[in-house]
């Protein structure tokens, strides 16, 4: 298996960050776990040509993890792609669809088959790779019941297996609960520290990782720890370098 994340920033864009977008080829296929806004341009910077990528799973629909798959779709056309593209999405596919008539984006123009899937089907297609629910969008209840939205509040963090390597991708997390019985003796532990408290922070650290990446950010509690404490094993997030 090869990772490289490329976009670590968060929801509040910075200058010489990306959005989240993690590369990982697995079972010789190329996959992108979210896809943020510049994704294609971090794509671009890689040499990736238009049948690069086979498959592109979304942890959720924040838009710093999955607004760049419109001009991510768009690039790919005007590319002329050829291969299928599949595309896994955490809810409502039939509304994200219209999403793209709304952008222009019509099937049948594109020149390569999009099949846009449920996300629990990558479980299927691929076994090595586990989703794992967790609650970062539980806090939206209120207002989507009180305005009778559709949102279902899906959101996932993953653990990719592929019989010689570990890797977990939690994207964005407000505890490890979820993950508890899965987060032992990770080769690559990519972890939230913007949303995540330090406390479960430390107890991640605890779980022999061989290596343990920051992403998505640094909350000043996590900068403080960090900083008032001699931790080891421990990396911030780099853009573009290969984590196995
Ligand atoms: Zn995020
Ligand atoms: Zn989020």
């Amino acid at each position: 298996m090869q990772v490289k994340i490329l976009g670590s920033g968060t929801g509040l864009p910075v200058l010489g960050k990306g959005q989240a977008a993690i590369l990982a080829e697995i079972y010789g296929r190329n996959f992108l776990f979210d896809c943020g806004e510049g994704t294609t341009y971090k794509l671009l910077h890689l040499g990736c040509e238009a049948d690069f990528l086979d498959f592109v799973v979304i942890s959720h629909m924040h838009p710093d993890h999955s607004s760049g798959l419109p001009m991510l779709i768009q690039m790919l056309y005007l590319q002329k792609r050829r291969k299928t593209l599949k595309i896994y999405l955490p809810e409502r596919v039939d509304e994200f669809r219209r999403m793209l008539h709304n952008f222009y984006i019509f099937e049948d123009k594109l020149g390569f088959t999009l099949e846009l899937i449920s996300i629990e089907e990558v479980t299927v297609d691929f076994p090595g790779i586990r989703i794992f629910p967790n609650s970062h969008l539980e806090g939206y209840s209120r207002i989507i019941k009180e305005n009778g939205f559709k949102n279902m509040m899906k959101s996932f963090s993953f653990v990719i297996e592929d019989g010689t390597s570990k890797v977990v991708y939690t994207s964005d997390i407000p505890d490890l609960k979820h993950l508890c019985n899965y987060v032992n003796n990770a080769d690559v532990f990519i972890v939230d520290a913007i949303h995540l408290p330090v406390e479960e922070l430390k107890c991640a650290l605890s779980k022999s990782h061989k290596r343990i990446i920051l992403n998505h950010g640094l909350s000043d509690e996590i900068k403080e720890y960090l900083e008032n404490n001699k931790i080891s094993g421990v990396e911030i997030a780099q853009e573009s370098e290969d984590l196995l």
